[in-house]
């Protein structure tokens, strides 16, 4: 008797120029090697799959919507066996990976291809790039949200008391991500203050000022 190895379809739509690469995992090579799949344009990013624990397959899936690879882990038996199913992206909820039969990715590929030129389409845009976050370099990156949270609200606490000084008597005051941090300003005469600050436990500690001079 000659047992057939388990294969699986999969398939995802590479960042960069909105090609479907497809692609075909067997359970037996999985286990011996991480799985690369790549476009043929050469310029988007890899999927990769490997074997992970626990009889777990993890997934390194490019997402055309944020331009970065998300990560999943999934149970082998559903990865293996389940007639068909899907990845979704966490932040845009699009579905990002397609595995099942080469018919069913078909037609996910189909359906989901006209999600993207519907949503192209509601936001004017009228290359990929459009609606994909702009490449950002490292000394670009910008603080966590919570970051400018916390010390927005400092500074609403502070100014209602009178303690945030600016050199021009007094200002309107307003936040802004900068380089390494947040940035308070002056609205009126453009004095500021930097607070240097990526991670919201840095934040915290700028909550114990009593007065912020602007300069
Ligand atoms: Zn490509
Ligand atoms: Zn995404
Ligand atoms: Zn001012």
């Amino acid at each position: 008797m000659v047992i057939e190895p388990k294969k699986r379809n999969i398939a995802y739509r590479c960042p960069e120029c909105g090609t479907a690469v497809l692609g075909l995992v067997g359970k037996f090579a999985l286990k011996a090697d991480l799985l690369r799949l790549k476009c043929s344009c050469g310029e988007g990013d890899a999927m990769d799959i490997g074997a992970a624990s626990d009889k777990r397959v993890r997934l390194s899936v490019p997402c055309l919507f944020c331009k970065q690879n998300h990560s999943y882990t999934v149970s082998e038996s559903i990865f293996f066996d389940r007639d068909e199913f899907m990845l979704n992206c966490p932040y845009s909820g699009m579905d990002i990976a397609f595995m099942g039969t080469e018919e069913e990715i078909g037609a996910q590929l189909d359906r989901t291809k006209t999600e993207i030129e519907r949503l192209m389409m509601s936001l004017g845009a009228e290359e990929l790039s459009d609606i994909q976050p702009q490449d950002m370099n490292e000394d670009e990156i910008l603080p966590d949200p919570a970051v400018y949270d916390t010390l927005k609200f400092l500074i609403r606490d502070l100014e209602d008391e009178g303690k945030v000084i600016c050199p021009c008597g007094e200002g309107s005051y307003e936040l802004r991500f900068c380089d390494g941090g947040v940035q308070v300003y002056c609205e009126r005469c453009g004095a500021s203050y930097t607070f240097k600050a990526m991670t919201p436990t840095m934040a915290e500690e700028y909550l114990g000022l009593d007065e912020i001079r602007l300069k």
